[in-house]
């Protein structure tokens, strides 16, 4: 990446975890491209063969038995309409949601977020919706009732901090919901395709959601949401929830690039694979800035013992692009086409940047 002024930058970011294959792929621009001169939109109640392509495809990789599929156009609307699913299906009002937990910033979705600076300007937000202790077995078991319609939880907490949650309490949760008759929401628009080291981070652990949310990087760049849900919920009733741009042809030919891309080079397996060296490099360094380092595949967070907006700023001038998670926690999301020297350069870059904040030197 190049700014204005011409300085080349290494993206840890994916643009916000987007960019699973870096920017502008050949692979996605050409899809693009070819679907451009074909046809850009179709509405959903038409047939579209890459809508229809893309399903059959999303089907070989979602958790088993997830084989409905509604596509929208961002994560936020795909937790929409996870929450209008449960809703429908259960016949409760109830959603529990998890502290620090993010899921978007339409007003349903803003509800199940649990940060006071997004929700306050926006109060009163969506009646019924509680926020429970992440990784709080004790929590879950006192709150999920008769009354839940669907607990929604990320696997691994994005903008939350990089936190990624227990075994032990993704299976509590999934126990309690299967006893009291409520859904699991997973929402993987951060941790899927691959990020994690896995197609999906509830895969590597063996969870099965009811409801999973997708987004980010789906498409390659365009903007695409999907909710993907547990046949036996049935379908959602006619005409009750919809979508215009949803499904179009033109994200969808982007989808199926990013798929194909994702699968030819293995991705999710080597994402674990640079995961697992780079949080064994990180792990040894023991820096007296670094509380911890947390994640898994190639979502790390760094959490420092300090606040993070200095290393940032330090690592800006180095040409590395990374994000906070919180307000300590400094994230890396590089694609996950990303090269191991590129990774080498970027844990370098940290080091250096720590040191000197460590120094007391000035970063800017
Ligand atoms: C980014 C994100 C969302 C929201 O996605 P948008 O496309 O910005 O609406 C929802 N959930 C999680 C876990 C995310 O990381």
């Amino acid at each position: 990446m190049r700014d204005a002024d011409g300085r080349t930058y290494l993206d840890m970011t994916s643009g916000q975890g987007v960019a699973l294959l870096g920017h502008s792929h050949p692979r996605i621009v050409e899809a693009i491209q070819r679907q451009a001169e074909r046809l850009i939109t179709c509405p959903e109640i038409f047939y579209n063969d890459q809508r229809a392509r893309l399903l059959e495809r999303l089907a070989e990789h979602t958790p088993e038995g997830l084989t409905r599929y509604f596509l929208c156009n961002s994560g936020a609307e795909a937790v929409e309409g996870a929450m209008k699913l449960a809703r429908m299906v259960t016949g409760r009002k109830q959603i529990l949601a998890a502290q620090r937990g993010f899921h978007g910033r339409t007003l349903g979705a803003l509800s199940a977020t649990w940060n006071p600076r997004f929700r306050d300007p926006f109060l009163p937000l969506l009646p019924g919706v509680m926020h429970i202790s992440y990784e709080d077995i004790g929590a879950a078991e006192r709150a999920i009732s008769a009354s839940t319609a669907a607990v929604i939880l990320e696997v691994i907490q994005g903008e939350g901090g990089v936190h990624p949650a227990s075994l032990e309490f993704l299976t509590a949760v999934r126990d309690l919901c299967s006893k009291r008759g409520a859904l699991l929401i997973l929402d993987e628009v951060q941790t899927g395709l691959g990020r994690t080291g896995a197609w999906f981070a509830c895969d590597a652990m063996g969870i099965q959601p009811d409801v999973l949310c997708l987004g980010k990087g789906i498409a390659g760049g365009l903007p695409m949401g999907v909710v993907c849900w547990s046949e036996s919920l049935g379908r959602m009733k006619e005409g009750s929830h919809g979508s215009t741009l949803g499904g179009n042809p033109l994200a969808c030919a982007a989808a199926l690039a990013t798929l194909d891309v994702l699968e030819e080079e293995d991705l999710p397996n080597r994402s674990h694979a640079l995961g697992e060296r780079l949080l064994k490099e990180f792990g040894g360094a023991n820096h007296p800035l670094v509380r911890e380092i947390r994640g898994r595949g190639l979502m790390i967070g760094i959490d420092l013992r300090q606040r993070v907006t200095p290393a940032l700023k330090g690592l800006m001038t180095r040409g590395v692009l990374a994000l906070p998670a919180g307000p300590t926690v400094l994230r890396l999301l590089p694609p996950l086409i990303v090269q191991q020297s590129e990774l080498d350069h970027v844990r370098q870059a940290i080091f250096e940047v720590l040191e000197e904040i460590n120094d007391g030197r000035d970063v800017d």
